[in-house]
């Protein structure tokens, strides 16, 4: 039966709202509601890279990578369900002497933590990692812990486990609006009834900021479109070896079926207001954009030369959130209260849906989390970011130089 009443309700069953889905009935909260207008991970999600990396230079942010890793390592004992989480390793590659600092600070934030990291020569990288030329790097850092999941997995695994836990989800029901009576939220309006509850969740992913914008509520996050490519099987590649990236040319590559899966950063960077789509858009709808994809294979091929005559047999691309200084928002929004949004991912939303689910289940349960949450904070912009052509030009430009930005 349709729930009219609620404690709290998730809009979106992606690898965010699951995760707090879960975590929510983990700490104990009966009355937890899911709804997506699609199946569970029916945006973003299945088309992620589904990598997690961890290491970061920020040392105050550690702490949060550091968790939701640790998370995916016990994922089965935490949520009764297992994942394929692969643990290969990533080797981080700075070409120019600019991004050493970069590697350097990412190994003394890992050493504050209490882990060691070392750099690799190219003869040592390559050896790792079959088929790639490293020897145009100034550094290369190997972080063991890093590795990849599938990534609807996860979201499916969370969204099981909830329900285990009690919670009630319900698919293919489009919520149409949030009421908020003084300030507060009293109630979700879907397609299948109303439910009246005092918290919402929106993890509506791509769609945050439109569907925010119908009751009122003004989200600084935006959706850029990624892509990504995986090729048919290549000689040597092989499931073990680690993931590589690139600081300068901003790639990824990682095993994937035999042949590798290549993802990039700031090719063509374009935003979206999901209002320009029709009612019933759904990410696998997303043109290509081939110009992108060709972009990206010649700069991969430059590292590994095998993807020159590789065959692309796959591309996956979607909408991650991205926010104008790059960085999550999961916060209760002040002028509406009760209302918790997940968002501004940063092609980042696997890696970190553990985190973003406790910190949201620590929100509803009025407890001072143990992660970063003072820094997710939806009230941290300024009022610049008011105009939203402003708001989606810094946005781009922040998914141009994820890789380059940071330091
Ligand atoms: C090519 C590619 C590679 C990537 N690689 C990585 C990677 O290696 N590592 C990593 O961590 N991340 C990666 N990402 C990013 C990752 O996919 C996203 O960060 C993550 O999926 C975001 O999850 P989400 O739950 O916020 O959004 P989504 O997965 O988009 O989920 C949102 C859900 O909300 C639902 N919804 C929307 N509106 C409504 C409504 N009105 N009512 C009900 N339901 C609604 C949608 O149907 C959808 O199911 C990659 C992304 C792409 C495209």
């Amino acid at each position: 039966m349709f729930p009219t009443e609620a404690k709290v309700v998730v809009i979106g069953g992606g690898v965010l709202g699951t995760s707090a889905a879960f975590q929510l009935a983990d700490d104990g909260n009966e009355g937890v509601v899911l709804l997506d207008r699609g199946p569970i991970a029916s945006g973003t999600t299945p088309f992620a890279a589904g990598q997690t990396g961890y290491l970061t230079n920020n040392r105050e942010w550690l702490p949060f990578t550091a968790w939701s890793l640790e998370y995916f390592e016990n994922f089965e004992a935490r949520t009764g369900y297992p994942i394929d989480f692969r643990q290969t390793g990533s080797l981080r590659l700075a070409l120019t002497e600019k991004y050493l600092p970069d590697l350097e600070a990412r190994i003394e934030a890992g050493r504050e933590y209490g882990e060691e990291f070392e750099m690799l020569s190219a003869e040592q990288a390559t050896k790792l990692a079959p088929g790639l030329e490293a020897g145009k790097a100034k550094g290369i850092l190997m972080v063991p812990r890093d590795g990849y999941v599938d990534p609807k997995s996860v979201a499916v695994a969370f969204a099981a486990a909830a329900q285990d836990k009690g919670v009630s989800i319900h698919t293919n029901t489009a919520v149409r609006d949030v009421l908020l009576n003084d300030g507060k939220v009293k109630a979700v309006v879907t397609d299948s009834g109303t439910i009246q509850t005092d918290w919402v969740v929106l993890a509506a992913g791509a769609w945050n900021r439109q569907f925010a914008q119908r009751f009122g509520v003004d989200i600084k996050t935006v959706p850029v479109r990624h892509q990504a490519f995986v090729t048919a099987p290549i000689a040597g590649v092989s499931p073990e070896q680690p993931i590589v990236r690139i600081t300068e040319p901003q790639i990824y590559v990682r095993h994937e079926g035999g042949g590798l899966l290549v993802g990039g950063y700031g090719y063509r960077p374009l935003s979206f207001d999901m209002n320009d789509f029709p009612d019933d858009f759904e990410i696998p709808a997303l043109a290509s954009d081939k110009i992108y994809i060709d972009q990206l294979h010649q700069a991969a091929t430059e590292f590994f030369p095998a993807l020159k005559d590789a065959v692309i047999i796959q591309e996956r691309r979607g909408l991650p959130t991205i926010a104008p200084d790059a960085k999550l928002v999961v916060s209760e929004i002040p002028e509406a209260e009760g209302l918790i949004v997940a968002s501004g991912c940063m092609v980042g939303g696997i890696s970190k849906s553990p985190g973003v689910g406790r910190v949201i289940a620590d929100i509803v349960g009025g407890k001072e989390s143990s992660l970063p949450a003072h820094t997710l904070r939806a009230d941290r912009f300024t009022d610049e970011y008011n105009d939203d052509t402003r708001l989606r030009s810094k946005c781009e430009q922040v998914y141009s130089t994820l890789y380059l930005d940071v330091i």
